[in-house]
């Protein structure tokens, strides 16, 4: 089984028992039952920013129905709090550091780079392909846009989306380019849309961005609906520049920014409606949650961490917690609160765990099952979480304590701030970070520095691929 915190976390599925038992008492899921997965990953999305996380006039009526119908997870984590490190984490169950999608400086991948998730990285895809699934990836990519790096060469059977952020290729150093983020419109943002390595259009048309990734998911469920599916659907929006269709604009008592979660609601009902209509529900696994805090230099048009701290591009709460949903009826309980931790690079181990799959053994993972916490058998066996910022570790989680090494603001001319001793916060009374309690337990201080030192014992760094 596993153990600790990301240091040498082999596994093996158990599945084979696991398969016998995880019908909660209706239906065994038999070897030509194997569920599918459905990984809906908002860019920029605050944990404040939708309904079942309390926001008061974004109206999300299906992520709402979604959370009765299924699990909140409130301290689910990010793998990183910018987009390309954190997308690395989720696809491979590895920490950035691990697999070269960090860098200090360049934290994310742009379109003059040549680099890309590295190919001896394995996927989730690969994992699940090598299973027998349908893989389809619809949306934001950014683990490299050149051929070598894109979803089709990383175990997806498709792609369409655009491979990057959709405010990258911009024609910044024009009058238009200066005012392009305040007033988006399509022309002033060069983004191509790919369809698996083909560029099909340029500038891509934005504005119907969530509603074509939409058609295109329901095509893909309709097309794989009688086989076992992974379906991984990470939605360009909300990042700056903000889009949305002309059904949605206007529409939002919380503006623009609204509007653009509100069209991401309605896309998350069509699928599962697309689920409920070919009686796909009570076999499939479909997890909401965002790659990174909201990005708040951009005022309005940048989303809420609620009452989490700060938000993109830093290690405070705001930056990494995500607001988190799985949806599973019949194997799910329906409308139930779960405090455990959990990271996006725990779907890998739970999606094999559930799947029959068996997980790499050559390498060192940092992915825990959650199959027990979603299937209300037991817990997780994650108790931390570790925040990197490029390659620097600034801060580390121990159950409900989080010790910050080295604090620093998101963007701008922020300096790294070191803390000897760390900022102590107990997240469980305090999730606004506000009440350092370091003085009072250095006991806990103790405890959570063992941890960073076990995590740093052989811990190999990959060469960055993100540098210029
Ligand atoms: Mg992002």
């Amino acid at each position: 089984m596993s153990y600790s915190i990301g240091h040498s976390v082999f596994r093996r599925s158990f599945c084979g028992a696991l398969l016998l038992v995880i019908g909660s008492g209706t239906q065994a899921i038999g070897a030509d039952q194997k569920p599918n997965f459905v990984v809906i990953f908002c860019d920029d999305l605050g944990y404040g920013d939708i309904g079942p996380f309390g926001h008061p006039t974004i109206a999300t009526p299906n992520l709402d129905r979604m959370a009765r119908e299924g699990m909140r997870l409130t301290q689910f984590y990010a793998a990183a709090c910018v987009c390309t490190p954190s997308r690395a984490g989720l696809m491979t169950g590895r920490l950035p550091i691990r697999n070269g999608m960090c860098h200090d400086r360049r934290r994310v991948l742009f379109p003059d780079s040549q680099g890309g998730l590295p190919a001896d990285e394995i996927t989730i895809a690969e994992l699940l392909h090598g299973n027998g699934y349908a893989t389809g990836c619809i949306g934001k990519w950014h683990l490299g846009h050149l051929p070598r790096y894109l979803p089709t060469s990383n175990g997806f059977d498709s792609y369409l989306g655009i491979p990057y952020s959709n405010d990258m290729d911009r024609l910044a150093d024009s009058p238009k380019g200066r005012e392009a983020f305040a007033n988006p419109k399509i022309e002033y943002f060069n983004v191509p849309l790919m369809r698996d390595q083909e560029i099909v259009e340029r500038p891509a048309d934005q504005t119907t961005i969530t509603r074509r990734y939409t058609e295109e998911a329901v095509r893909f469920i309709d097309k794989n609906k009688d086989r076992p599916f992974f379906l991984y659907f990470p939605h360009s929006l909300p990042h700056v520049p903000l889009f949305r269709s002309p059904e949605f604009a206007d529409t939002s008592r919380r503006g623009l920014f609204g509007d653009v979660v509100e069209e991401i609601d309605w896309s998350v009902g069509q699928v599962l409606d697309a689920l409920r209509e070919r009686d796909l529900d009570e076999n499939t696994l479909v997890f909401f949650t965002s790659d990174n805090g909201p990005w708040l230099i951009f005022g309005e048009h940048g989303g809420s961490a609620g009452l989490l701290k700060d938000g993109k591009g830093c290690t405070w709460e705001g930056g990494m917690r995500e607001p988190t949903l799985a949806w599973w009826p019949g194997k799910i309980a329906a409308g139930k609160t779960s405090t455990a931790l959990g990271s996006t690079m725990d779907l890998m181990a739970t999606v094999c765990s559930l799947s029959s799959t068996e997980l790499p053994a050559d390498r060192t993972l940092d992915t825990h099952d959650l199959s027990p916490v979603l299937l209300g058998r037991g817990e997780s066996t994650r108790n931390s979480i570790l925040y990197y910022r490029g390659t620097q570790l600034m801060a580390a989680r121990l159950g409900p304590w989080k010790a910050h090494f080295i604090t620093q603001s998101a963007y701008g001319g922020g300096k790294p701030e070191t803390h000897d001793p760390p900022l102590l916060f107990q997240l469980e009374h305090d999730p606004s970070e506000r009440h350092n309690v370091a003085a009072d337990h250095r006991d806990v201080l103790a405890e959570i520095n063992d941890l960073v030192a076990k995590h740093r014992e052989g811990l190999v760094v990959a060469k960055s691929q993100l540098g210029p």
